[in-house]
């Protein structure tokens, strides 16, 4: 991969507890042996570690995101909800908006422009995941609902310069199988130039999700306009997710 910082997101999902400091510890370490190559780690933990990892990761390489938040301002009347001045409070830097689990759960395009719109307001970065269906994949439907997820989801955001895209094709979330090679590089080809000359985004940030692992990052890291990775199931482990940042380096 080139001259620029590669971004290797953890989303951790509904993973974790109190012991897995230990997992960051392996991490943090690496990252003060390798100073030399140009990444970013982002660590997404639940909400409830949050505050611990938070306190783990100062003065260190690694940066901490919020896997969501709600749209609405701090102190609003939304029992369960975290908001984005919490968020920035705790010391994370990032935020996951869109991801298909939760956009599943009811996120929609609407929802997810307020977040944005939120998140700039309290100088978040965001963390974009865009992606079709298998079914609308086989119906050639994928960039037309690509543009739609992020032209809706950017609606009236002038400030679009710290929001990183990931593309992330639902078909391939935690199935163990990534769009070819060919096809991939293609799409993200188009997405960059989408970004670049509809969204006027001036350096738009692509990212690439989907089961991604200590194996196939071999073959991913060849899509060289690619700016990182989110990173699901193989960042829980500490070894399989550093062996994804070596590799990219090699
Ligand atoms: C994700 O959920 O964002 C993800 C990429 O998961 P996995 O790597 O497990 O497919």
């Amino acid at each position: 991969m080139t001259n620029k910082f590669i971004h290797f997101i953890a989303n951790w999902k509904m993973f974790g507890d109190i012991n897995s400091i230990n997992s960051l510890n392996k991490v943090i370490k690496f990252s003060n042996i390798h100073k030399k190559n140009k990444y970013r780690i982002i660590y997404c933990p639940p909400y409830t570690l949050l505050n611990l990892f938070s306190r783990k990761v100062k003065n260190t390489r690694i940066m901490l995101g919020a896997q969501n938040c709600h749209h609405e301002q701090n102190n609003s009347a939304f029992t369960g909800s975290i908001s984005a001045k919490m968020i920035k409070k705790i010391g994370a830097k990032y935020v996951i908006v869109g991801h298909s689990e939760v956009r599943a759960d009811g996120e929609t395009d609407l929802i997810i422009n307020k977040k944005i719109k939120t998140l700039i307001n309290n100088g978040l970065n965001i963390i974009l995941c865009v992606g079709e269906t298998l079914s609308q994949r086989k119906k050639k439907q994928t960039y037309k609902i690509l543009k739609n997820q992020i032209s809706r989801a950017l609606k009236g955001i002038k400030k679009k310069n710290n929001i990183l895209i990931a593309y992330e094709p639902i078909w391939s979330i935690g199935t163990g199988i990534i769009p070819k090679i060919f096809d991939l590089d293609k799409d993200i080809k188009y997405l960059k130039n989408f970004l670049l000359k509809k969204i006027k985004i001036k350096k738009p940030k692509i990212l690439y999700g989907g089961s991604v692992n200590d194996k196939n990052i071999i073959d991913l890291k060849k899509i060289d306009i690619l700016d990182g990775f989110l990173i699901g199931g193989a960042s829980h482990s500490p070894k399989k997710f550093i062996d994804i940042i070596k590799k990219t380096f090699i």
